[in-house]
């Protein structure tokens, strides 16, 4: 491996606990680990030394909760606007013809336009598995492998269909023994726990309305066990709030909690429709957040009590979530939504901007359980996304950088993970943009078209 200086940064934003930005500061790092922040001696010797002093370096992005898959539907049944339930009703044929290319495609297509936007680390939740399906996550990690981005891939599951009472059509859920046995082969082949990991496993039954209790139960059993974290879907929509109330009794909090899911290894995506003896329940338990604005706004599922839950010490990272209910694949616009979700329903000073990108990156990194990545800082990886502070979309924000790249409409020049460029100049270092791009278009036509002739039968 080798050494790395980023000299002389117009602002390095460290998001440490201090919050400190440096100005004119420098990042070295050794074998992909930020040895130094800050003054570097000039005898001080680099393989290689950049010059940044045009650049306002953050700490790569985290995403939180994502279904990558998706961004093979994107568009698709958003020009009306259907609520959650609809939607999902909607688009679960489709992607029950999901194949193995289709899989490895979306994944490349989705990282890729993350690493664009500044993200170092993604967290995907796939949970449909049609018939064929046994490589799927085996492909997810080929796939994110290439793009050179930190991957949580999550084994998602249903196994409540519409026969049982759930909402997904039967064909696209498994049963239990199938899904718990696949859970363990991955988190046994593809799982790192170690520092600077760039795959690890989670696993993820979809939501109370698609997955049984008996599942959730066995599933936490599972992760507690093989020592991975646990992710879901909750409190997203009232619709669920009322599902969970009559089919189960209780309220979805409740029943996260009769399941042995209210605990420190569980990350929940959404949280949109909750009591206060739920927040106050998450603080204690130290169950994280994955806060999904534009994805709630887009499906008209409401804005979640972000001011409330910071305030009751709970841990909120942010995720783009699926490219279906967004539709892209853009972290840094994220860090914006929030800022404009919170100020929405709480008022101007509910969000600061810092604070937004303090959920995007230590807010993520605790969603995932990493305490290695988030921050820059001496023994942290070398996660970074520059900005180029003379671009034009940044020109007149030098009074506050901070504020200015993360409200202009600012793409990063370069982002490192672990030291390793995956963005140049704007553009991916390892894959063809247009190749990824046509190889997309194709998966994309081939599962509508399937879809249409299933339909037509
Ligand atoms: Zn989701």
């Amino acid at each position: 491996m080798s050494s790395l200086l980023l000299a002389n940064l117009r602002l390095v934003v460290t998001m440490d606990d201090e919050g400190r930005e440096l100005s004119g500061a420098s990042i070295a790092n050794q074998d992909g680990w930020i040895t130094r922040v800050g003054e570097v001696s000039p005898s001080d010797r680099f393989d290689e030394t950049i010059d940044c002093s045009r650049f306002v370096a953050i700490p790569g992005l985290i995403n939180a909760h994502h279904h990558l898959y998706q961004t093979l539907t994107r568009g698709f049944s958003q020009s009306v606007g259907l609520g959650l339930f609809d939607w999902l009703t909607l688009l679960y044929p489709i992607w029950a013809g999901l194949d193995e290319e289709m899989v490895y495609a979306s994944t490349q297509t989705g990282l890729a336009e993350l690493a664009l936007s500044g993200c170092t680390t993604s967290a995907d939740h796939l949970y449909v598995f049609p018939p064929g399906s046994d490589a799927f996550l085996d492909a997810q990690a080929e796939a994110a492998g290439a793009v050179g981005l930190r991957f949580h891939a999550t084994r998602g599951s249903m196994d409540l269909g519409q026969r049982d009472g759930g909402l997904p059509p039967d064909s696209i859920t498994q049963p239990r023994e199938v899904i718990l046995k696949d859970s363990e082969r991955v988190v046994q082949r593809y799982h790192d726990p170690g520092p600077g990991s760039m795959l690890r496993i989670g696993l993820a039954p979809c939501s109370p309305f698609s997955a049984t209790p008996e599942l959730m139960l066995e599933t936490a059993g599972l992760a507690r066990e093989m020592e991975v974290r646990l992710h879901t879907h909750l409190a997203e929509t009232l619709d669920e709030d009322e599902y969970s109330r009559r089919e189960l009794g209780v309220g979805p909090v409740d029943f996260l909690d009769r399941v042995s899911w209210l605990e420190s290894d569980v990350w929940l995506a959404h949280c949109v429709h909750l009591q206060p003896s739920d927040i106050q329940m998450f603080g204690e338990r130290r169950v994280s957040v994955a806060h999904c604005p534009t994805s709630n706004m887009l499906l008209g599922s409401g804005l979640a009590p972000v001011r409330d839950l910071l305030n009751g010490n709970v841990s909120v990272g942010l995720g783009v979530d699926g490219s279906a209910s967004n539709d892209g694949n853009d972290l840094i616009r994220e860090v914006k939504q929030a800022v404009l979700s919170a100020r929405a329903r709480d008022g101007a000073g509910a969000m600061p901007v810092r604070q937004a990108l303090r959920l995007a990156t230590r807010g993520g990194a605790a969603c995932l359980g990493r305490d290695d990545v988030g921050c820059i800082a001496a023994g942290k990886a070398a996660d970074l996304a520059l900005f180029d502070a003379d671009s034009l979309v940044m020109a007149g924000t030098d009074e506050d950088l901070v504020a200015g790249l993360i409200l202009s409409a600012a793409r990063p020049d370069s982002v490192y993970v672990h030291g390793r460029p995956v963005v140049r100049n704007g553009h991916l270092v390892r894959l063809d943009e247009e190749a990824l791009a046509a190889r997309q278009r194709a998966a994309s036509r081939l599962l509508l078209e399937r879809w249409r002739e299933g339909a037509s039968l």
